[in-house]
């Protein structure tokens, strides 16, 4: 085996190593395990807003409460000036009278306003109740995805140090300035070597002049392609006059 011959099987287990890394990016696992997460953070927002409103409508609620009660004092206090003896004239019955009537429809608004917020409430309740459902639901979803996942990194992963192992001891063998070279055209190519196909370069298609095949035959020194700059090989499946 020559340097491009161990060159190729370099390259063939590089090419793997991407496939898995990619297989791992684009894994099912993945998506359902991104999507999973994307539920949950979307459900534990929903949580934080509603927790939210929760705490302003309770706030509202006391500060009618409080409103009511005192109200509801006020109207006690007028109730109780019928009946005593502070009462010195008609005038000052019509007054009270009055007074109590407007205490009335006051406190009558206050508790309007009160069943209106407790309704509000128990409808907030229910949504609250709603998402946090859809959050265990999540928690599931997500540990199994998460499980899943695992399970497929894991099985990638050693696969891949197992190829890359297999990779690093090809590298060992072969010439320093051939790698560098490798690695360069790696840059824009993701296969870097190209088979001569029919006289062609097997990456770009271009027609190969003769004597570039002979240099390559002759395994001088790794030979570009003019047009592309993948290294051009003569392999097991190459043709060429
Ligand atoms: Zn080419």
């Amino acid at each position: 085996m020559n340097q491009l011959d161990y060159l190729w099987d370099y390259q063939k287990l590089d090419l793997k190593m991407e496939d898995l890394k990619s297989k791992k990016k684009n894994s099912t696992a993945r998506k359902n395990l991104y999507k999973a997460i994307k539920y949950l953070k979307n459900q534990q927002e929903d949580l934080i807003k509603i927790n939210s409103i929760v705490d302003k409508k309770n706030h509202v609620y006391n500060r009618i409460y409080h409103e009511f009660q005192r109200i509801n004092k006020d109207l006690a206090n007028e109730k109780a000036k019928l009946y005593s003896e502070e009462v010195k004239s008609f005038k000052e019955l019509d007054q009270i009278e009055k007074k109590i009537l407007e205490t009335q429809e006051k406190l009558d608004k206050s508790r309007e306003e009160l069943n209106a917020l407790i309704k509000d409430m128990d409808n907030i309740n229910n949504e609250l109740k709603l998402v946090t459902n859809h959050l265990r639901k999540g928690k599931r979803e997500y540990e199994k995805h998460k499980k899943d996942y695992d399970l497929v990194v894991e099985e990638l992963d050693t696969e891949y140090s197992k190829i890359k192992s297999q990779r690093d001891s090809i590298k060992e063998k072969l010439d320093k300035s051939l790698l560098r070279k490798y690695n360069a055209v790696k840059g824009n190519h993701s296969m870097v070597m190209a088979e001569i196909q029919q006289n062609r370069c097997g990456g770009c298609n271009m027609f190969l002049a003769s004597l570039v095949i002979q240099n390559v035959r002759d395994n001088v020194d790794a030979v570009e392609c003019e047009n592309c700059g993948r290294i051009l090989y003569l392999g097991d499946n190459s043709s060429a006059d």
